[in-house]
């Protein structure tokens, strides 16, 4: 199996990865006080997509308002 990922590939995904996570780490519910839960699928910032989980949709409001801020300038490999 031929992979054209580069390592820079691989570290620009996983401090994406880590920043999102982050950002994602103070965030509760403020009514049944659960964190979200976040999934990343893809292995590029490219075609990478987060999908999240939580237990209403308040939640996931918050994270997606946190999750907003922690996208990285995508524009520059259109
Ligand atoms: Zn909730």
């Amino acid at each position: 199996m031929f992979s054209v990922l580069t390592d820079f590939d691989r570290a620009r995904v996983e401090r994406f990865k880590q920043a999102t996570e982050e950002k994602l780490r103070d965030v509760r519910c403020p009514e049944h006080k659960q964190p979200p839960r976040v999934r990343f699928q893809g292995s590029t910032l490219r075609d990478i997509t987060i999908s999240l989980t939580g237990c209403c949709a308040k939640v996931m409001e918050l994270a997606n308002a946190k999750i907003g801020s922690a996208w990285p300038d995508r524009a520059e490999s259109s």
